[in-house]
């Protein structure tokens, strides 16, 4: 026996372990927060705990000892009144007999190779702190269904591992996919033997890691863990031998959503929720059953949220704001403003101008592209007729029509009613539709087409070049123009300049008799090249930005 340290007000732990590598890596992590009291092997072991019974307040017990082993010594103290109530914990390489052990009486597994000091020192804390205070432990510490540590429990155990370590940590939910399938295929009995199945598998897998583990609720399971680099062989492990066959012929599949080296600062709960927000991601996703919480994506989404929340609100208080960037006629010796395209800003109370980029394609998503277009065409033919009442010129003025403005039953009534209203003749209106919108429903968007050019709008196909429109489709269609999108002109005047596609567009276009808009010009150079070319209409930063009404009349005032 070896006797290290002693001061009173010191907290004793005793280590049963024979090998003395073992007890130096042991006296190492624990010698200066703890006095230690050494047994070489079992007996010794049982001897000290006898002698001093009213002093020690854990056990480190290694199971391999001489004279007698670390099962049977462990079942002699749980047969003890007197000794049954010092916690002990288990040091093992030999994850195998972790349950029998438990099932026995010991508290907890530190596993060999040992993982860093301050988890052991965490682990060991919360446990002497728990056993001082039993009433804690028996009411609140373990799941019921699996035995696993209880999510109070568990997060207490959290910040005991943060405020002892300062490793890198990860925040992982796992669940099963389609787990009320289980229940309904195998019934809730088999069901429950399927969760305490995966929780003893997960918490092996875990505990060897270092990590802790609890039951967030039904099938989800959170995991706290020294950072992990390769996920997929820590869930390939879990799954190992785990009820294969009723898995998949359930379809049920484990899911894992990872929040990698956590911030400490955030609170515990926000950590596993982004943990749980990166499971949600893979739901439907059968390709992948291991997310990453991805930040940018967490806020990205958050900031959508508040987009649409503030939709209506918006509408009402016209903070959408719509720009008006001219198009000029090239093929004549000196430009000529043609017309302008109406191009919508959000001026958001909190956020300033939100450009189009960041909430058409959301409000395309949700439906709410209908709402806003309805909106944005009214002010245009507004402005339309202002313009015409100022000037007493027509501008024609074109809008962009999204997708799924086209499915919109009642779009034809609505243009016909925003016509009507303004007193504009239909020609006014230039309507962009999309390329990739012709690519979707063929059959109603060539009617459509057909429909609204019947009435007298001219339409223009809006970034020619993206989709996959097929040729057949565009000579059939009754379009005015084909407006090339801006990479075109990117690709062919960046470095080397080759013009060679814009070249051939404009020339199919001609064959088609169909006039040419080349948007995004920026530079003289472009401008030059596009009219040798025979380009007919331009738009872009060479001749202005969007900008708001009552700065465009600058161009009215000219022409
Ligand atoms: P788009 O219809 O292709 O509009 C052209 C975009 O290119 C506009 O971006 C315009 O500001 C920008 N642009 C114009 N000239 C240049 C240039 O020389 N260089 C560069 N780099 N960019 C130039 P914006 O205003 O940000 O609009 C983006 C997209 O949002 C539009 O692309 C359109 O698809 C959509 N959008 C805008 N307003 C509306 C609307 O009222 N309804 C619908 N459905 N979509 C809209
Ligand atoms: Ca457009
Ligand atoms: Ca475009």
């Amino acid at each position: 026996m070896q006797r290290i340290d002693f001061k009173n007000s010191r907290k004793t732990i005793l280590i049963v372990e024979d090998e003395f590598i073992n007890q130096e890596l042991l006296k190492n992590f624990l010698e200066d927060t703890y006095d230690l009291i050494i047994a070489n092997d079992g007996l010794e072991a049982l001897d000290i705990v006898n002698e001093h019974k009213h002093n020690i307040s854990l056990i480190l017990l290694d199971l391999f000892l001489p004279k007698l082993n670390g099962k049977d010594l462990l079942k002699q103290l749980k047969k003890s009144d007197e000794l049954k109530n010092i916690p002990v914990i288990i040091i093992t390489s030999d994850i195998d007999s972790e349950e029998e052990t438990l099932n026995i009486g010991a508290i907890d597994f530190i596993p060999k190779p040992y993982p860093a000091k301050g988890i052991i020192l965490a682990r060991i804390k919360r446990i002497i702190e728990l056993f001082e205070n039993r009433q804690l432990i028996s009411e609140t510490e373990r799941d019921n269904l699996t035995n696993l540590y209880s999510k109070e429990y568990f997060i207490h155990y959290v910040e005991e591992l943060d405020e002892y370590s300062d490793s890198k940590m990860d925040a992982i939910a796992i669940d099963i996919s389609r787990f009320h399938i289980i229940v309904e295929r195998f019934g809730s009995k088999f069901a429950n033997l399927v969760l305490i199945a995966l929780a003893h598998k997960i918490r092996d897998v875990i505990n060897k890691l270092g990590g802790i583990v609890c039951r967030k609720e039904e099938d989800t399971f959170l995991i706290y863990a020294p950072h992990i680099t390769d996920l997929r062989k820590v869930l390939d492990d879990i799954l190992d031998n785990l009820f294969v066959n009723e898995l998949s012929k359930a379809k049920a599949r484990l899911k894992m959503g990872v929040y990698q080296d956590v911030n400490k600062n955030l609170d515990i709960e926000t950590r596993f929720d982004r943990a749980c927000f990166a499971l949600n991601k893979i739901n439907n996703n059968l390709v992948d059953n291991i997310a990453i919480y991805d930040s940018k994506l967490h806020e990205k989404e958050m900031f959508e949220e508040q987009l649409i929340d503030d939709f209506k609100q918006a509408i009402n208080d016209k903070e959408f704001l719509v720009y008006y960037q001219p198009k000029f006629y090239i093929q004549k010796d000196s430009p000529e403003l043609t017309s302008a395209e109406a191009l919508v800003r959000w001026n958001h109370k909190k956020l300033g101008i939100i450009p189009p980029s960041i909430f058409i394609p959301l409000f395309e998503e949700n439906g709410l592209i209908q709402e806003l277009d309805n909106y944005v065409w009214n002010e245009t033919a507004n402005q339309i007729k202002l313009w015409k009442e100022k000037f007493n010129k027509s501008v024609k003025v074109s809008v962009n029509v999204s997708r799924i403005d086209i499915y919109d039953p009642n779009l034809i009534d609505k243009l016909e009613k925003i016509v009507r209203d303004n007193k504009l003749s239909h020609n006014e209106l230039i309507l962009e539709i999309t390329e990739s919108a012709y690519t979707s429903d063929v059959d109603i968007i060539i009617n459509r087409v057909n429909e609204l050019k019947a009435l007298g709008f001219i339409i223009e196909m809006d970034d020619f070049g993206t989709g996959y429109s097929s040729l057949n489709m565009i000579s059939n269609l009754p379009l005015d123009a084909l407006k090339l999108d801006m990479l075109f002109i990117k690709e062919a005047f960046k470095g080397n300049r080759d013009t060679k596609i814009i070249e051939l567009i404009i020339n199919l276009a001609k064959k088609l008799s169909l006039k040419v808009v080349a948007e995004g010009v920026e530079t003289l150079e472009q401008l030059d090249a596009l009219k040798d070319l025979g380009c007919d209409i331009v738009q872009g930063y060479y001749y202005s930005k969007p900008i708001p009404a009552i700065d465009f009349e600058r161009f009215l005032g000219d022409k």
